[in-house]
């Protein structure tokens, strides 16, 4: 991964709005900036130059994998570190200081401690912290070949397991076991974790968008199973909705719906529209079908470092999608008491259109 081109794009961002110093807090940016995995450590910039803080737990982990940044490993929290680090910076300057710090991320004690290690220092200089929205994260948006290879690896593990899970459903199988042998599969095909918690929803449950699996067996109707596997990282998301036992002609209505949304969706999707437009493409779809009111969440997300990051692909949305970017196609339809289907495949934009990543087959399974 480039970091010391991905540094340069936030120092050089930092001039609008004029940010003298910056501190990044959020453990994703953080390896997104500098490569570091572990679990605690911040990464500042100040003057020019980039520092990574961690406690001694990561000592070596951080020689082994933090880039372009100088590193630092001190017994006190990296936090107070990195904020004593930049007020030294400006040991010497008597104006005020525009530090920029991740204000959805860091919470209002953290504050509090980054500005009493530098009330504490002695600094002539009057800091003033300033929250930066999404400042690193609109960089994300956009994935690299490095990224997207990445990204491919992860879409290609989780549907490769996929054929096995629907091998072991069962309509006696409770959604908890399913969901164990899908993870079971997932780990032993070499996934690092799931990507967020599987779910596997059966019968009226398939009716609730994000089900947690429970001890109820699977019996007939529609089985939602959403799941992604990280690789290497970068994560992968799916959702395949198959039917166990007999079907009616209602419940196959609805999954066709919820596929032609899917399609449209997707075939809305390329650089230079806004994000809203995809999601009315599929929601005028469900609309015909009069089904738009059953679809009670936002059509899609970017994937990345994290399971959902931006864009946001929801109504009104006016970030405009470009070559690069990453982003789930969800539509689904829920009739309480009944049941749900939702399909969901990543894509990456393109100039033209979009490559649809997720090879699993869309057509109806019933088991
Ligand atoms: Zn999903
Ligand atoms: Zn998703």
């Amino acid at each position: 991964m480039n970091y010391s081109s991905r540094q340069k794009n936030i120092a050089q961002a930092l001039d609008e709005p004029r940010l003298d110093a910056l501190l990044i807090t959020h453990l994703p940016n953080v390896r997104y900036l500098c490569g570091f995995t572990g679990s605690s450590g911040v990464l500042a910039f100040a003057r020019g130059e980039w520092a990574f803080f961690t406690d001694g737990r990561y000592t070596e982990q951080a020689r082994q994998q933090v880039k372009s940044a100088q590193i630092i490993v001190d017994a006190s929290a990296p936090l107070a570190q990195a904020a004593r680090w930049i007020a030294s910076r400006f040991r010497q300057t008597n104006r005020r200081v525009q530090l920029g710090v991740e204000g959805e991320h860091l919470t209002l004690a953290m504050q509090k401690r980054v500005q009493a290690e530098i009330g504490g220092s002695k600094s002539k200089a009057r800091f003033r912290l300033v929250s930066t929205a999404d400042l690193v994260e609109k960089f994300r948006m956009r994935k690299d070949h490095e990224e997207i290879s990445a990204i491919r690896k992860a879409v290609q593990l989780a549907s490769g397991i996929f054929p096995a899970v629907i091998d072991a459903m069962d309509s006696r199988a409770t959604e908890n076991e399913i969901a164990a042998e899908l993870e079971h599969f997932a780990r032993r095909a070499g996934a690092e974790k799931m990507s967020f918690e599987t779910i596997v929803a059966a019968g009226p449950h398939s009716a609730m968008p994000h089900a947690r699996p429970t001890h109820k067996r699977v019996g007939s109707g529609f089985v939602v199973l959403d799941y992604g596997v990280i690789l290497g990282g970068y994560c992968s998301d799916m959702t395949r909705t198959v039917h166990a036992g007999r079907m009616s002609k209602n419940a196959r209505d609805l999954y066709s719906a919820v596929l032609a949304a899917q399609l449209a969706g997707i075939s809305a999707v390329r650089a230079g529209v806004q994000a809203g437009q995809v999601d009315r493409a599929a929601r005028e779809v469900l609309a015909r079908h009069k089904l738009d009111q059953y679809f009670t969440h936002s059509l899609g997300h970017g994937v990345g470092l994290e399971i959902h990051e931006a864009p946001r692909l929801a109504k009104g949305q006016t970030t405009v999608l470009e070559k690069g970017m990453v982003v789930t196609i969800e539509p689904g339809a829920y009739i309480p008491g009944s049941g749900g289907v939702r399909i969901e495949d990543m894509v990456l934009v393109t100039a033209n259109g979009c490559e649809v990543l997720t090879p699993t087959p869309k057509e109806l399974v019933t088991c």
